[in-house]
């Protein structure tokens, strides 16, 4: 069965083709340090062998700039670069890799007097005068300051929406209709909304579908699918990734898992999978890049996982992510959440620090602020 495709415009990145009638590209991102060539090379090559049309690699240096250099001469896979706060890297390594994508949230980090209009003219410049195209991509743990302020704490989508749809206009104001948009959030259900809201609005520009942050297989690849099924099924989506905390000699596991739901929904096997139990504890966690911060990090999530296995019928949440870059704002809507330094994990409870603690006091702080919480759910 051929899956109903959105009239979108197409994309053209490196040798892949998103949007409209071109088949959904699967892709995913290396998590080996991006300084580490002959690693990132290898983790590129394997999954490029388990299928993935595009693959993205963060750059936040000069000195990863010039790993990437490196790393285009040795693979030929589209590639996609993740710019986070230093926007101006785009020039440096834009002529050496297919698409780029950045962050609206972060735009305000580096030379904040500076308007975002003037830091996304000068992205969308350099791509065009490069051959790239641009993914703007809008997370739910970094949006835009101003937007936020504007609705409701309540309202977590139509911030999102706005922020993605303003820089859509910005950019078709420049004649800059290269790119597509992303709308990511760690709940499926508010993927699924916010991607639909867009699509209704905006129905020529792709979207890249994912769930942030969907956590440890098998949990991550049904949060997963429940979201792409509901929206592939009604022709939204041009491109997805699934995003899973695996070590890196398993990342070939979210090509694989894409693949799987691309052919369930082609054949008709759409299982949304209404018995899964988001009531519960539910734990999220980032599938790690090279910004992780601590390689033991993907362990500590298994671990978190294990750990807190007797709360499992508590409806709380517990973020454990892996950096300074993306932790400190994506754990903020969490019960309690982690996020790891080099040498230490900073703990929360919601918004609120709580400490840092070592690698290893890390899982008793944990638990106890857990069993604090259960305490509370059950006195009420
Ligand atoms: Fe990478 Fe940090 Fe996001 Fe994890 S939280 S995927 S380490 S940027």
């Amino acid at each position: 069965m051929q899956l109903p495709r959105n009239p979108t415009r197409e994309v053209k990145i490196g040798s892949a083709v998103i949007g409209n009638a071109n088949p959904i590209a699967v892709q995913s991102m290396t998590a080996t340090k991006t300084s580490n060539i002959d690693a990132t090379v290898a983790q590129i090559h394997s999954l490029e062998e388990a299928g993935a049309d595009i693959v993205r690699v963060a750059v936040d240096n000069r000195r990863e700039a010039a790993a990437l250099i490196e790393i285009r001469k040795q693979t030929t896979v589209p590639i996609s670069v993740d710019l986070q706060e230093n926007y101006r890297l785009a020039e440096v390594i834009a002529p050496y890799v297919n698409k780029l994508r950045y962050n609206p949230g972060h735009l305000y980090h580096h030379e904040p007097e500076k308007p975002w209009q003037d830091k996304v003219r000068f992205i969308a410049e350099i791509a065009r005068d490069n051959d790239c195209a641009l993914r703007v991509g809008v997370n739910c743990g970094s949006v835009d300051p101003a937007k936020l302020e504007k609705y409701d704490p309540a309202d977590s989508i139509s911030p999102m929406l706005e922020s993605a749809l303003d820089h859509c206009t910005f950019l078709e104001s420049i004649d800059f209709t290269r790119f597509c948009v992303s709308l990511k959030d760690s709940d499926p259900a508010k993927v699924v909304e916010v991607n639909t809201r867009f699509a209704a609005q905006r129905p020529d520009i792709p979207l890249h579908l994912g769930v942030t942050e969907a956590g440890m297989p098998p949990d991550g690849i049904i949060k997963t699918r429940m979201a792409f099924e509901q929206l592939i099924s009604k022709g939204i989506g041009d491109t997805i990734r699934v995003s899973l905390t695996v070590p890196n000699d398993r990342k070939g596991e979210e090509i694989e898992a894409g693949r799987a739901i691309l052919k369930d929904i082609a054949e008709g096997r759409v299982r949304t999978v209404v018995d899964f139990d988001l009531k519960g504890l539910n734990i999220i966690s980032c599938p790690s890049c090279s910004r992780v911060e601590n390689e033991v990090f993907v362990d500590l999530a298994a671990d978190v996982k294990k750990m807190t296995e007797y709360a499992k019928d508590h409806k709380l949440t517990i973020a454990v992510m892996g950096c300074r870059v993306n932790g400190p704002g994506e754990t903020d809507d969490a019960d309690l959440g982690l996020w790891c330094g080099p040498n230490y994990v900073n703990l929360k409870k919601g918004s609120e620090s709580l400490g840092r603690y070592s690698y290893d006091e890390i899982l008793p702080r944990l638990k106890s602020e857990l069993d604090a919480l259960i305490e509370e759910q059950t006195a009420q």
